[in-house]
């Protein structure tokens, strides 16, 4: 595997990335003993919805049914991401997710994996999520984005969405042959991982329609050697989802299973497995209602750029302004969207919020609680 001077090594290396770290106390100590009324740090990772647009028409996620198949009027163009990203705001970005809608579907994806890199001085990580489709856009983009990343010491991993091996994927995924379709993909993305090209894993959510097929999953995921990561759907506006619910609240028993399934997940302990830590807490959080402990770097100080412009504090924060029609960092730092995030998200949604990463920056603050788990599993 060919490295650069600002990238960290594959697999969990964002964990080995920030044992390295030499600011590693220093952030520790930032972000545990800032005073709780302070602003919050700049932010230094972004996750940006290139688009709404998605060519699945997923049974548990209806960002399809909001956007034409054609480029909506409203998406920002290369042009206008250039000039969002010139805002003093993000002088300090380290991490880059690229999400959507489905991001192949933009034709400058590319493009837009090189503005970011031009863009942020800082930056040691690009991730792509992806439903691995249409299968020679996600092949040719990896190998550009991936030759880009390699050029400038960047550390490249991709997600494909996958959330049930068989052709019953087909019917989550809402279009035939999506399973085989994808599969295609992930292969071909495994041969280009196996060069060492970049990082790559599989996310699935979890709902109704597939709760009972976790341990499916994880066996093909040992079988095919590519990690699975699990999360849950939820309702949310963004998604377009409130009519979804039948498919995504979890019944009795499929709660049951699923957290019998993230205990077990949990009991995985190893210096290099932050996911036993994260699915340790969330088995908690559903089998007791307990607060969440882990951090979250969004409460820390991360933001997401939506495609039409909209800045967020976090997956589930209000739009706070529109970044074409005022500064980024005017919208961030405005006192009545620091006023929402302190009472609302800060202190009334965070405690409930369930932990579906658990990175480098999550890890600089927890520090002390993930040797914890390690050593005393507490
Ligand atoms: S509500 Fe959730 S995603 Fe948002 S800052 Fe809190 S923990 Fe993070």
């Amino acid at each position: 595997m060919q490295t650069g001077d600002r990238r960290g090594s594959a697999g969990n290396g964002y964990l080995r990335t920030a044992a390295a770290s030499p600011r590693l106390g220093w952030n520790f100590l930032k972000y545990n003993f800032a005073p709780k009324s302070a602003r919050p740090f700049p932010p230094r990772a972004i996750c940006v919805y290139v688009t709404y647009r998605c060519n699945l028409r997923c049974r548990m996620c209806g960002i399809w049914m909001r956007e034409p198949d054609l480029p909506p009027p409203g998406e920002l163009s290369l042009e206008e991401f250039n000039a969002v990203f010139s805002d003093p705001l993000f002088r300090h970005i380290e991490y880059v997710n690229i999400n959507g809608g489905e991001p192949n579907l933009r034709d400058d994806l590319s493009q837009l994996a090189g503005l970011f890199i031009d863009k942020f001085p800082r930056l040691r990580t690009i991730t792509i999520n992806s439903n691995g489709l249409p299968f020679a856009r996600a092949v040719s983009n990896a190998e550009r984005i991936s030759r880009l990343a390699r050029e400038n010491g960047i550390r490249l991993s991709i997600s494909v969405s996958l959330h049930k091996i068989g052709p019953g994927y087909d019917e989550i995924a809402g279009v035939d042959n999506a399973y085989s379709r994808v599969i295609r993909t992930l292969r071909a993305l495994r041969e280009m991982r196996d060069r060492g090209l970049f990082y790559l894993g599989v996310n699935c959510v979890v709902t109704n329609l597939n709760v009972f097929d976790l341990d499916q999953m994880l066996e093909w995921s040992r079988r095919e050697r590519i990690p699975a990561n699990f999360t849950f759907a939820e309702v949310r506006d963004r998604f377009n989802n409130r009519k979804m619910r039948g498919a995504i609240e979890l019944r009795n028993d499929g709660r049951e299973a699923l957290i019998r399934f993230c205990r077990r997940l949990g009991e995985k302990k190893s210096l290099f497995n932050q996911h036993a830590f994260r699915y340790r807490e969330l088995a908690g959080m559903l089998e007791s209602g307990k607060p969440r402990t882990i951090s979250c770097h969004y409460a820390m100080g991360s933001l997401i750029l939506g495609s039409e412009g909209s800045l967020y504090y976090c997956p589930k924060s209000k739009s706070l302004g529109d970044c074409r029609k005022r500064s980024a960092f005017e919208i961030f730092y405005d006192r009545g969207n620091l006023k929402y995030r302190r009472d609302i998200l800060l202190q009334a949604t965070c405690p409930g919020c369930p932990p579906y990463t658990f990175n480098r920056f999550e890890l600089e603050k927890d520090l002390l609680k993930y040797a914890g788990f390690l050593l005393f599993d507490v």
